[in-house]
C-alpha cells in the first residue's frame, strides 16, 4: 500500500510519495512504477497538496447508492447514470469551494473516487481493478436547483471549484466495503459503506470502458450516499473514506451569477 501526492514544488507539480507523514519525492510518473521513494521533500503538514492527478476526465455516476435515490424520490437507475464534471472543476485539499451567487441551493456529496492507472478500454469485471492505480476522496459539489432546472447536469456539477479531490491516492485498497462519511463543521452528515452500492467498483469500470476509453489519470466518482445538504459561506466540509483519510474544504461565497 503506497500514498502518492500530487504537491506544489517551486519548480512546479510534482508525485511525492507519503511514508510516516513526510513526503519523498516520486521521481517519473506513478503510472509507469515502481513506487520508490527519492529526495525528502518535507513533513506532509508543510507542503500545499494538489489535487492528486490531472484527469482528461471525470466519470460521475449518479443515483448509485439506494437511499441517496430515495430522498430524491427517484427510481434507482438499471444500469449505470453517467454524467461528466469538467477537470477545471478540480480544487485540492484546503482550497475554498467558491459558491456561485444567485444560483440556489449548493450541495455536498461524499464520494469515493477510482483512479484510473492504465488505458482502459471494453475491460471484463473480473479483471477491472487490475486497471485501478487507487482511491482517494471527492466532494461532488452540486448546484442542486439548478441540476433540476437544467435536466441535465453539466451547468449544475461543472461550475469551478465543484470538484474538491484528495488528499492522496492509496493503492492497494479493496474499494468494496469501505466507510463513506461526510462532515459539516464536524457535525456528520452522511455515512454509509461501498458495499451499498448499486453498481459496484468492477462494474461501474466495465460499464463506462465500453463507453469511452480511461486513461491514466482519469477519476471515476462512485456515487453518494444518502444525507445530501446544502453549503453555505463560512462553513467547513469533510470527505473521510476508511483507509484513504479526509479531504477537508473550505466554503466561501464566489461570483455573483448575474453581472
Ligand atoms: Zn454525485
Amino acid at each position: 500500500m503506497a500514498r502518492i501526492a500530487r504537491i506544489q514544488t517551486p519548480t512546479g507539480p510534482a508525485f511525492g510519495l507519503i511514508q510516516d507523514e513526510v513526503v519523498y519525492a516520486l521521481p517519473g510518473d506513478p503510472f509507469a512504477g515502481p513506487l520508490q521513494p527519492g529526495e525528502r521533500l518535507g513533513h506532509v503538514d508543510s507542503l500545499r497538496l494538489l489535487p492528486p492527478v490531472q484527469p482528461s476526465k471525470i466519470v460521475c455516476v449518479g443515483r448509485n447508492y439506494a437511499a441517496h435515490a430515495a430522498e430524491h424520490s427517484a427510481p434507482v437507475p438499471e444500469e449505470p447514470m453517467l454524467f461528466l464534471k469538467p477537470p477545471s472543476a478540480l480544487i485540492g485539499p484546503g482550497d475554498p469551494i467558491l459558491i456561485p451567487q444567485g444560483i440556489g441551493q449548493v450541495e455536498y456529496e461524499a464520494e469515493l473516487a477510482v483512479i484510473i492507472g492504465r488505458q482502459a478500454s471494453r475491460v471484463n469485471q473480473s479483471a477491472a481493478l487490475d486497471y485501478v492505480l487507487g482511491y482517494t476522496c471527492a466532494n461532488d459539489v452540486s448546484a442542486r436547483d439548478l441540476q433540476r432546472k437544467d435536466n441535465q447536469w453539466g451547468r449544475a456539477k461543472g461550475f469551478d471549484t465543484f470538484c474538491p479531490l484528495g488528499p492522496w491516492i492509496v493503492t492497494d485498497l479493496d474499494p468494496r466495503n469501505l466507510e463513506v462519511g461526510c462532515r459539516v463543521n464536524g457535525e456528520q452528515r452522511q455515512r454509509a459503506r461501498t458495499s451499498e452500492m448499486v453498481f459496484d467498483v468492477p462494474a461501474l469500470i466495465a460499464f463506462i470502458s465500453r463507453v469511452m476509453t480511461l486513461l491514466p489519470g482519469d477519476v471515476i466518482l462512485t456515487g453518494t450516499p444518502s444525507g445530501v445538504g446544502p453549503l453555505t459561506d463560512g462553513d467547513t466540509v469533510e470527505v473521510e473514506i476508511e483507509g484513504v483519510g479526509v479531504l477537508r474544504n473550505p466554503v466561501r461565497n464566489g461570483p455573483a451569477w448575474a453581472e
